[in-house]
């Protein structure tokens, strides 16, 4: 791997007409504005560390090659590795393992770590007009209740309205520390996390939140069968919106939503974090583009459409691995509503804008 500064490309000499501000100091925010930077426009950056986000980030092997394209091989030195998944999904299946690498990271000290990487940026609580105003906040809020099943609404789209309980417990001696697992009960699919620390991060997701979420994590776990991993129960649990999400104005001219703000993966998808990258780097692209001549509606027409694409790509998976996992009432509202959206959306030119097919499928790596 190459320098980041040679994985990004060299100052453009039409840098200094193009100002631009990124509001947001999280994993997309702080990329966004290095690229920027490096592609020589003025770039200031508002905000401080992440507040309120997850404590730890799985990153799966493609969020990894986009970080470290962009940050350097060394920005996860010293982060957990893990290399396998133990998958149980669905009522009476067996369980798997599939190969599964993946590096936990503890998202603070990585923000840390990039922050202190980043060069050649601005950080102002309340800088002057840009020509680009890039924003990383969801309009709805970090814990927002908009949740409606497929109608617009709080500035986007939401589809169902599940929910992550995240806690933490010890894990019971020899319990593998390189190994994730997946597991469904009748109510809930859970994620487990080893810290190799002794500890594991505990993920249930449910669809409605329930009233002792403790408690609820507890008893899924026993469900589950994953509560023999632990040495004890879960604790310090929050409950987060986890249902997906899309921004209905995502690029405009001078002003483009990234990360968070514009897109929020169900977490079964695994890659929140690669999405929320790509999101900053195609932002990015798509400004320094515009710089250099590329017309400014087709640039951002493409940038509204693409995240469109992978919102309809992830609501189809969404939709395929609950339908196959559960039974209850609930859970099928939260399939029918997921369908229900992408049949309004599909092909609407209002929606997202794309007709949903083999060939439409958008792979945000680019
Ligand atoms: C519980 C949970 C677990 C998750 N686990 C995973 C996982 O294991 N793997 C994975 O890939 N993804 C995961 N995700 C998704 C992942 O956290 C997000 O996709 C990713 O962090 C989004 O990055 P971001 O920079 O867009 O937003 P954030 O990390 O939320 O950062 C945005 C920051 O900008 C600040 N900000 C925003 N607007 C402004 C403004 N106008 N002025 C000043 N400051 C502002 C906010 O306060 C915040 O600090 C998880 C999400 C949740 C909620």
């Amino acid at each position: 791997m190459s320098t980041p500064e040679a994985a990004t490309g060299s100052a453009s000499t039409h840098a200094a007409a193009t100002r631009v501000t990124v509001h947001g100091a999280g994993l997309a925010g702080l990329t966004c504005a290095a690229l920027l930077a490096r592609a020589g426009c003025r770039t200031t950056l508002t905000g401080g560390p992440s507040a309120g986000g997850p404590r730890h980030l799985v990153l799966n092997e493609p969020t990894v090659t986009v970080l470290t394209h962009v940050w350097g091989d060394d920005v996860l030195a010293g982060s957990h590795a893990l290399t396998t998944r133990r998958i149980r999904w669905g009522p009476g299946a067996a369980e798997q393992d599939l190969p599964a690498p993946a590096i936990v990271v503890d998202a603070p000290r990585l923000l840390a770590i990039l922050d202190r990487r980043l060069t050649g940026v601005d950080r102002l609580a309340d800088p002057a007009p840009s020509d680009w105003e890039v924003h990383t906040m969801a309009v709805h809020g970090a814990g927002g209740t908009e949740a409606t099943g497929g109608e617009e609404g709080a500035g986007g789209v939401a589809v169902g309205r599940r929910c992550a309980m995240v806690g933490y417990a010890p894990l019971a001696p020899g319990v593998p520390a390189t190994a994730c697992r997946m597991a469904t009960t009748v109510d809930s699919w859970l994620y487990l996390t080893p810290l190799g620390d002794g500890r594991a991060m505990i993920q249930a997701m449910t669809p409605t939140p329930p009233p002792d979420p403790d408690g609820f994590l507890a008893a899924e776990l026993d469900a589950s069968g994953l509560g023999s991993l632990f040495a004890g129960p879960p604790e310090r649990v929050t409950v987060v919106p986890a249902a997906p999400w899309l921004a209905e104005h995502r690029a405009q001219r001078g002003r483009l939503r990234i990360g968070g703000g514009v897109i929020r993966l169900d977490p079964v998808s695994g890659s929140g974090a690669g999405h929320a990258l790509r999101t900053a780097v195609l932002a990015a692209a798509v400004i320094t583009g515009i710089r250099d001549g590329l017309p400014a509606d087709t640039a951002l027409d493409h940038y509204a459409r693409r995240l469109g694409a992978a919102f309809l790509d992830h609501l189809t998976a969404c939709a395929s691995h609950y339908r196959a996992a559960f039974d209850t009432a609930a859970w099928a509202e939260e399939v029918r509503v997921t369908e229900a959206a992408i049949t309004t959306y599909a092909g609407s030119p209002h929606g997202f804008g794309l007709t949903l097919h083999a060939s439409s499928t958008v792979d945000l790596r680019g």
